[in-house]
């Protein structure tokens, strides 16, 4: 017989998986509420008016667009330089241009936030640890990331206790778990998944004073921190007021030092709508040496920056040797274009206030207990505290479809289907 014979069947994918399934739906009544992609009140999966404009800009541009050939291991110059001015000059711009004159950040253009976690995974399984806290519930397929690039130890934090974010569990865990590593001595620093905002699938975050304390926890154990910020201004419309996590993590006043590095992966998928192009990046904010610590020279060569670049591009290389160029071209354009940057954040706005809306208007027809914190949720996302049972009769019963972990995609909501959308929900949730 085959060794292949030997191949185990995976379980389908736990939001794809359903989006296959919506396909072969036959009922006309069927709403699709499982994929984080945003769509307009009519339905439709549109492209943001700065996009296409970028994208206009690119189709007249003769040498951008009959340029085929490979980018460099870890994505253009051009793209590092728009990308790392956005995220650390515009976006934390008290503390991040400080990391960046001092070289302290080493760069990769991903393959969207997934690829940036994936080459984040396997290059902290490879040099760093093999440790790491995924809150819980999380986005499936963390654990799934992990897993499959070199982790042996997922570990789950208790995120979500009574309609609100479990503040003293969370940091009774990771205090128990560090306590009881000291005593074994285990020296290899755990890694923990912190989602920037609109967190998935709860759509419920710790507010400012509350990160405060888990980042002083964070900080004060040697974790490395992983901050996946899939949703940069989807939670206020505000791209630039929601990096707020970053803003406290690169504080050079409260935490002078990661000494372990800081990773940060972030995607333009829900942000700039360019989901299948794949396009995001990993930024490891890298720890000060000697050689960096308190100067005020600028661009100073740092060889442990060096180190890491080096390996990264290692890991690329060996994955898939570079990444794709379309989207990165677009997003060079929207980026380095005042007018079309501006544009962008009103497109991002604009999705945004479409997303409160829906979130107001089932809160006006349900307002049952069951949404409690309803108002307090933001992001792309509804979490309704279904149990998989009501999940299910929703789907078979009333052809809704929602994630098994009774995540709901807000955007998938319009005038033509909320009112026997808010029915099916109250009619199951009884
Ligand atoms: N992280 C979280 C929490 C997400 O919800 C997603 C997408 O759904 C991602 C990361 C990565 O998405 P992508 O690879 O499309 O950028």
């Amino acid at each position: 017989t085959s060794s292949l014979s030997r191949v185990p069947r995976a379980p389908p994918d736990k939001v794809l998986g359903l989006s296959e399934h919506f396909k072969r739906e036959k009922s006309a009544k069927k709403i699709d509420l499982t994929v984080g992609i945003y769509k307009d009140a009519w339905g439709k999966v549109t492209t943001f008016p700065s996009v296409v404009k970028a994208q206009k800009l690119i189709e007249s541009h003769l040498e951008l667009n009959n340029n085929l050939s490979y980018l460099p291991i870890t994505g253009t110059k051009e793209f590092q330089e728009n990308v790392l001015n956005f995220l650390f000059r515009e976006s934390c711009p008290q503390f991040g241009p400080f990391y960046l004159a001092h070289d302290r950040v080493s760069f990769v253009q991903t393959l969207s936030g997934t690829g940036a976690l994936a080459v984040a995974a396997k290059f902290l399984a490879l040099f760093i640890s093999k440790d790491i806290w995924i809150p819980d519930p999380s986005w499936a397929n963390h654990k799934n990331i992990f897993q499959n690039n070199g982790f042996e130890n997922i570990h789950r934090y208790s995120y979500y206790k009574d309609g609100q974010v479990d503040i003293d569990g969370w940091i009774e865990q990771l205090k128990t778990f560090a306590y009881t590593r000291q005593s074994e001595n285990n020296k290899n620093p755990p890694c923990i998944i912190l989602h920037a905002c609109c967190h998935n699938p709860t759509g419920l975050d710790p507010t400012k004073e509350q990160w405060k304390k888990i980042i002083d926890t964070i900080y004060d154990l040697k974790m490395v921190p992983i901050v996946d910020m899939a949703y940069q201004g989807l939670e206020s419309g505000d791209m630039l007021r929601d990096a707020y996590l970053m803003r406290l993590c690169l504080d050079v006043e409260k935490y002078p030092n990661w000494s372990n590095g800081l990773f940060l992966c972030q995607s333009f998928a829900k942000n700039m709508g360019l989901y299948g192009e794949r396009v995001g990046s990993l930024s490891v904010v890298t720890p000060a040496t000697t050689n960096n610590r308190n100067s005020n020279l600028p661009q100073q060569i740092n060889p442990l920056q060096q180190n890491i670049d080096s390996q990264l591009k290692k890991i690329v290389r060996g994955m898939y040797s570079s990444p794709p160029g379309y989207g990165s071209r677009v997003v060079n354009v929207v980026l380095s274009n005042a007018k079309l940057k501006q544009q962008w954040f009103k497109d991002v706005d604009f999705m945004v206030q479409r997303l409160h809306y829906v979130r107001k208007e089932m809160f006006d027809r349900l307002g049952w207990p069951a949404l409690i914190n309803f108002a307090q949720q933001h992001g792309m996302f509804y979490y309704t505290k279904f149990s998989p049972k009501q999940v299910d009769t929703l789907r078979n019963q009333y052809f809704v479809y929602l994630t098994g972990d009774g995540r709901l995609s807000l955007s998938g909501v319009n005038d033509s289907n909320i009112d026997y959308l808010c029915e099916a929900l109250e009619a199951v949730s009884k």
